[in-house]
């Protein structure tokens, strides 16, 4: 019996719909569920310093790079 699991799974499952929900929504936005902003590719809360260098973010560090890597491949000049 492991209630807190439980509770972690529903928890996880409720927000997961209200994020896909938001997102469905907002497209270029900022996803915000609870007060929380989220990454609009992995999900992850963005951190607090994250929103303070860039309050208007959309994705994590992490995924941000990547698009940038993506895209800068496109400017070519490598
Ligand atoms: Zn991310």
């Amino acid at each position: 019996m492991d209630a807190v699991d439980e509770a972690q799974r529903y928890q996880d499952l409720a927000r997961e719909e209200a994020l896909q929900n938001a997102l469905s929504r907002n497209q270029g936005e900022q996803l915000i569920v609870e007060g929380i902003v989220f990454c609009h590719t992995c999900h992850l809360p963005l951190s607090e310093a994250r929103l303070q260098a860039m309050p208007t973010a959309t994705h994590c560090v992490d995924c941000q790079n990547i698009e940038e890597k993506q895209q800068g491949k496109r400017h070519g000049g490598g």
